[in-house]
């Protein structure tokens, strides 16, 4: 690959790409010219279209870079992590172990990560919640990313802005006393009603409202066996309070008839929503509810059953219900339901970062065509979740958060795996299978 040079707030770089995804429904385009900076883009050409000279550097008469057989996309967004959690541990015992850790030591163990899931071509993260803060004081660091991007770009500033994409937490997630969701938030039953229950999550910083109305698959059984922890009138009263404050909401659930309220409830996300039924992705589509399916910590549980001594009937039912949810999938992207790429990074296997491109191999082995897959790692979150920086895309005014890759993630988005450039406010990554996930 041709090296793709820094650039700065006032020296512009300028791509010419055989193939651009720009993060929209829209075809690929073919033979695209980019101009961006540091701060963001300047200018997106089709079909050979060159930018006017004003957007380019005095007196620049071609391109930096000349690659027609590169594919220029966005930056990804998953849209369920868990970042205070360490993904990648797969022994039971440390995973516990870790989850006894002071908030400190949980922040300190999440910071590292950060420049790492940059270098991994992410552009943002949406945090699903933690009860410790962490998330939410990594919101609070990246609000603060204010000095001149390129001190951070260009690593000139070692004490200054820290390398990470943009990111925005729930906080505390919110349950009911004595049921599940316990390790990532609070009970309802501390507060008076919802309404105060989501002015409390406000003041503590929240972006958003995460809502656990349901338990989580029974893998013995294979299926969701406790009632929904919420009603349908409780979500609403949610939903409500955090509308009224600008929030959205991110419901997880599981099983049909809680995701019946939840829908019903009217929550913007649902969040796994395994054993989901046909008509309940038409209401979904209808009210532009979005689904964030989550395969890759179910698939792991597959992955992994031998160390976690899984028999017969437990994988036999996880696989069940893989290759229903893989169904449900497919339906939905043919109903045009909004769906996004969500890792659930944290889980038990899931490492951050790596793990969205796994949750996006799964999608598309589900079925879905990599455009889609794509589009739901890109333009589908930034359309959908009204993120507090302008990332997703490939257009002028968006940030210059790329990946520029010679393995056409067309072809299959197991390719985002493979030798790429990494773009991002300027800076540039080289980054390939070799990439050290200690610690994500
Ligand atoms: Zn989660």
């Amino acid at each position: 690959m041709t090296l793709v040079p820094i650039a700065t707030p006032d020296h512009p770089v300028w791509l010419h790409v055989g193939t651009l995804l720009d993060g929209s429904h829209v075809a690929p385009a073919k033979d695209a010219h980019v101009v961006y900076d540091a701060t963001g883009i300047r200018f997106v050409g089709r079909d050979g279209q060159t930018p006017p000279a004003n957007l380019v550097r005095p007196g620049q008469t071609a391109p930096d870079v000349v690659a027609p057989d590169a594919t220029l996309l966005p930056g990804l967004i998953d849209a369920h992590t868990h970042l205070f959690l360490e993904g990648g541990e797969l022994d039971l015992d440390k995973r516990a172990a870790a989850l006894k850790q002071s908030s400190a030591e949980l922040l300190n163990a999440a910071l590292p990560r950060l420049e790492k899931l940059v270098r991994l071509g992410l552009a943002g993260v949406r945090d699903a919640g933690d009860k410790d803060g962490v998330g939410l004081a990594l919101s609070r660091l990246c609000k603060s990313q204010v000095g001149p991007v390129s001190d951070r770009t260009l690593g000139q500033s070692k004490t200054g802005p820290t390398l990470m994409p943009y990111l925005d937490s729930p906080g505390a997630a919110i349950h009911h006393r004595g049921r599940y969701g316990s390790f990532m938030g609070g009970a309802v039953e501390e507060f008076a009603s919802p309404a105060d229950c989501v002015a409390a999550r406000v003041a503590d910083g929240a972006d958003r409202i995460k809502l656990i109305p349901t338990g989580i698959i029974n893998f013995q059984k294979g299926a969701v066996t406790a009632e929904p922890q919420m009603t349908t009138e409780e979500l609403r009263a949610f939903v409500a309070a955090a509308g009224a404050t600008g929030r959205q909401t991110l419901a997880h659930a599981s099983g049909d008839a809680g995701i019946e309220r939840v829908v019903e409830g009217g929550v913007d996300s649902v969040e796994h929503g395994f054993f989901m039924r046909d008509d309940q992705l038409q209401r979904m589509r209808d009210r532009r509810t979005a689904w964030v399916p989550t395969f890759a910590p179910v698939q792991m549980q597959v992955d992994e059953a031998a160390r976690y001594n899984w028999d017969a009937n437990v994988t036999g039912n996880l696989q069940r219900i893989l290759d229903a949810h893989a169904a449900s999938l497919v339906k939905a992207h043919a109903l045009g339901v909004t769906i996004l790429a969500g890792s659930d990074a944290g889980s038990c296997g899931v490492a951050h970062g790596l793990g969205l491109l796994y949750e996006m191999e799964l999608m598309e082995r589900a079925g879905l065509p990599a455009a889609a897959v794509i589009h739901a790692a890109t333009g589908a979150a930034a359309d959908r979740l009204a993120f507090g920086q302008k990332i997703g895309r490939i257009a002028p005014g968006w940030l210059s958060r790329f990946i520029l890759t010679r393995h056409s993630p067309l072809a299959t988005v197991k390719n985002l795996r493979r030798a790429r450039t990494v773009v991002f406010d300027g800076c540039v990554f080289e980054t390939d299978e070799t990439f050290d996930a200690t610690g994500l």
